[in-house]
């Protein structure tokens, strides 16, 4: 991980309140915009229990995006139940 990973994270914390109303999509743990229902991937398995926010900025250079076969970038639950 480098630096500009932690910098990221830093600068999500501070949205730390309008995270909670945040749900993401069981099928590819993308976070869903507020106010939709259906995720980007076309799944409407949106779950509002997750845990772990991960921001992947750059999926080649990404170990985590990798785990979880994330093929964009974008915001994304670690866990998802
Ligand atoms: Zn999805």
């Amino acid at each position: 991980m480098g630096r500009r990973g932690e910098g990221e994270r830093e600068r999500e914390r501070e949205r730390e309140e309008e995270r909670i109303m945040e749900k993401a999509c069981r099928d590819c743990h993308r976070i869903i915009e507020t106010g939709r229902v259906v995720c980007k991937c076309g799944s409407n398995a949106i779950s509002r229990d997750w845990s772990g926010y991960v921001v992947i900025v750059d999926v080649e250079g990404s170990e985590i995006a990798k785990k979880l076969g994330i093929k964009k970038e974008g915001r994304y639950a670690l866990k998802v139940r």
